[in-house]
């Protein structure tokens, strides 16, 4: 169905059927002129907000509706999960291009939907208007947290130990694999195509990332971690942010780096190293996060799927430290946007799915 045959508001009435999750804290949702929203006790509000543009961030050429309208809620409540924080409500605005119909934005919805389903959030108003070019998303969440327990990019000091949730790179990769396929590049690439369920794999884990909701919490309830980020970027350039607000340097053991069997297979089929994804690559959405010396006991009593890959220390150097000990310097490598260098564009590097 055209958008135009629905008009504004009955596709506002259809995206407020399909992903409106109300909840009893949600005192006015969707319908009237703002929200009305109770935040729990004596908690302080948490606000982000995302811009996604078709062209800059997704490719809708290998990207279905339902994942862009997953990504988009997860990589927003993920910066709520960086704080500690328990995200709570959402607000989406839309510029649609006249191309698109309605089964498109409501499958956006459908997968819009599973992520707030899954964190317990309720999408509460929004914005919907039409582009005269590509499609634009924007996606703002709201969290909560006791005002002592948030947890910023700055705090990290000497001597605390480095982790990381999950796993790193499988999101460059599966970004690889899609702008391959598309290009019908041939040769080593084509090759990883033999090994389906890896590749399918890792495409999953660009396309569908899981915002670590639960893991921030618990961090943040246990008081053990003294700074956290969560990685949009890629490892050195988001490690980079937490060493320029804390005014610290950092060393990572590469080795210790968690990847998985999927992009050690991917790696080995291409002849790159698997650090290439892991260090360089961004969009993974695990969380980094520092832990005191005093705190490891408590915090590894916590369970918490996490990996150490390194120590916060004196000065404001970055730098990999393999087996022999021998040092090299760790360089930011995330994409700017406003820093655009030839050879990588935002459709060259993570900035799309
Ligand atoms: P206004 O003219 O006051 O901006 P709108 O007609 O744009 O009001 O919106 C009507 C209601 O629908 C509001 O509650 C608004 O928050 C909600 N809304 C509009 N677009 C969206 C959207 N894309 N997603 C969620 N809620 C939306
Ligand atoms: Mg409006």
């Amino acid at each position: 169905m055209k958008i135009s045959d629905l008009g504004e508001f009955g596709l506002i009435g259809r995206i407020q059927k399909l992903a409106s999750r109300k909840t009893s804290s949600t005192l006015i949702g969707i319908g009237d002129d703002a929200a009305a929203l109770k935040l729990s006790g004596d908690h302080i509000l948490l606000a982000t907000t995302d811009l996604l543009l078709e062209g800059v961030h997704f490719d809708l050429s290998y990207t279905d509706l339902y994942s862009l309208g997953w990504k988009s809620a997860a990589v927003n409540l993920s910066d709520i999960a960086a704080m500690g924080g328990v995200p709570r409500y959402c607000l989406t605005a839309l510029g649609i291009p006249p191309r698109m119909s309605v089964e498109q934005i409501s499958e956006f919805y459908r997968g819009f939907k599973t992520v707030l389903t899954n964190t317990k959030t309720a999408l509460v108003g929004g914005d919907t208007c039409s582009s005269s070019d590509g499609l634009f998303v924007s996606v703002t969440a709201l969290g909560e947290i006791e005002q002592q327990r948030a947890i910023r990019r700055a705090g990290a000091r000497p001597g605390d130990r480095i982790f990381v949730t999950g796993m790193l790179g499988d999101s460059a990769a599966g970004l690889e694999i899609l702008q391959n396929r598309k290009s019908g590049a041939g040769g080593k690439k084509a090759a990883f195509r033999n090994t389906r369920s890896a590749a399918a794999e890792l495409v999953r884990r660009h396309l569908r990332p899981v915002p670590r909701v639960a893991e921030g919490r618990k961090i943040a309830l246990a008081g053990c971690a003294s700074s956290m980020i969560d990685l949009s970027d890629g490892l050195s350039s988001d490690l980079f942010h937490i060493c320029k607000e804390s005014s610290v340097g950092a060393q990572i053991i590469p080795d210790l780096i968690p990847v998985s069997p999927a992009l050690r297979k991917y790696a080995a089929e291409q002849g790159r190293s698997v650090l290439d994804y892991a260090v360089s690559g961004g969009e993974d959405y695990e969380l980094l996060f520092t832990v005191p010396a005093s705190k490891l006991g408590k915090f590894r009593s916590l369970r918490i799927n996490a990996t150490e890959i390194g120590s916060i220390l004196n000065g404001r150097m970055m730098t990999l430290a393999d087996k022999q000990d021998k040092v090299r310097p760790l360089v930011p490598s995330g994409y700017d946007h406003f820093r655009k260098s030839p050879k990588s564009g935002p459709m060259r590097k993570n900035r799309n799915f």
